[in-house]
């Protein structure tokens, strides 16, 4: 069943619906047997592992083994700042970023309901899944990307996987509403992540996370915010399992924003229960880049229901934390994935967040998602003759 969010009205499983007629968003309710979990041990690690409690029919899966993504304790880091960290690598994930796990229960959705084209707006990630997925379920696709400001690893996916891609003269907001007219119309099944059926793919990483740390919950989950559907969605896989009887706590969903793109995060700063959008939007972390969030008023539930808070970087601490990641570590993230780390670090700063806390960074996308970042952060190589004094003399200084 989907019920909206705001006025409980219900909507058929089946029914293409994407807003309540009050206007608000729409939930997609899971209704889950008593399944011990003990059910869940020996299943192959993705998303599938937990298929009771995904609402699409799983014999017809659309499914390029996503999730099962790496969860590595961090203990360098962790000791500098005084925490227990664990971070889940989601750039592990086929297409490289944490969207598959929303486009594999998205497709299959759309494969459920017998629709022949998909479509989203993306700040990159969202096209870049889309476009593989729809591949694989043979759906054609089309993609609407803000002009000049998608990183290029991510273009290249979303064309070379085979979707119709266009770029708009405007931001992801506009990209948005243009796809969304279409998807209104009948035009194309929008997956984007007000769609719920997204968010359910993407809530298995709550599910994940509590399952790495043997059954246990966190004390708090730290993650970057853009469109806030993920911050949503782990929340609701963590209390799905809570109301499960799988685990006793659940963590502080602490999310982050850049400082020039932060509706959420101001609204939380300022103790506002209403998020007021950021009209230009701006930031290196491109993923991150927006200013009108479709599922601001399920974040800030979730961040209220779960003693949470919000925290805004500037890029600058974003590079940073980028490159201490990548060098402290060996995990290399793209920009707006090392928001989190960048936001722990400020809040442990602040005392925000206390010591010894157990906390789990979520880094949504893979490094090589932004190469152009990646490649201004460092120096060129070093032109070298194949005389090896040469390099000798320089490796004698590292
Ligand atoms: C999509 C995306 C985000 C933002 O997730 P939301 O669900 O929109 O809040 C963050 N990081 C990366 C790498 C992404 O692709
Ligand atoms: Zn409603």
């Amino acid at each position: 069943m989907i019920r909206c969010i705001s006025c409980g009205k219900e909507y058929d499983d089946d029914e293409i619906i994407y807003n309540c007629t009050c206007g608000s968003i729409l939930e997609v309710e899971t209704e889950v047997e008593d399944i011990p979990r003990e059910t869940f041990e020996n299943r192959r690690d993705n998303i599938w592992k937990y298929k009771e409690f995904l609402p699409v029919n799983a014999d017809n899966r659309v499914s390029l083994d996503e999730g099962g993504t790496p969860f590595c304790k961090c203990e360098k880091i962790g000791k500098e700042l005084g925490v227990d960290l664990y971070v889940k690598v989601e750039g592990s994930n086929p297409t490289g970023s944490f969207k598959d796990r929303g486009m594999s229960v998205g497709t299959t959705k759309a494969v459920d309901l017998g629709v022949n084209m998909v479509g989203c707006a993306s700040t990159g990630n969202t096209s870049a899944s889309l476009s593989a997925y729809a591949a694989r379920a043979g759906l054609k696709c089309a993609v609407v990307l803000p002009s000049g400001k998608v990183a290029l690893g991510k273009l290249a996916q979303a064309m070379f996987h085979g979707a119709k891609v266009f770029a708009i003269d405007g931001n992801f907001d506009d990209a948005l509403k243009t796809i969304t007219e279409l998807a209104l119309d009948g035009e194309l099944y929008l997956l984007n992540s007000i769609n719920p059926f997204r968010l359910e793919g993407q809530k298995t990483i709550g599910f994940e996370l509590v399952h790495d740390l043997g059954w246990e919950s966190p004390d708090r989950v730290i993650l970057p915010v853009g469109n806030a559907g993920n911050i949503s969605a782990i929340w609701k896989g963590i209390t799905e399992f809570r109301d499960a009887g799988y685990i006793k706590d659940t963590p502080m969903m602490t999310g982050i924003q850049a400082v020039n793109s932060a509706p959420i995060a101001n609204a939380v700063k300022a103790g506002e229960d209403t998020v007021t959008p950021v009209e230009n939007p701006d930031t290196i972390a491109t993923a991150i880049r927006i200013g009108a969030p479709v599922s601001s008023v399920k974040a800030m539930r979730a961040i209220k229901e779960s003693n949470g808070t919000a925290e805004t970087v500037t890029d600058d601490e974003i590079l940073d934390a980028q490159k201490y990641l990548a060098r402290t570590e060996g995990i290399g993230v793209e920009p707006a994935s090392a928001a989190s780390i960048a936001g722990l670090k400020k809040l442990v700063e602040n005392g925000d967040v206390d010591k010894g806390e157990r906390v789990v960074c979520i880094v949504t996308g893979h490094v090589l998602k932004d190469p152009n970042v990646a490649i201004d952060a460092c120096e060129d190589p070093t032109p070298v003759s194949s005389d090896p004094n040469e390099i000798r003399n320089v490796i004698r200084t590292l």
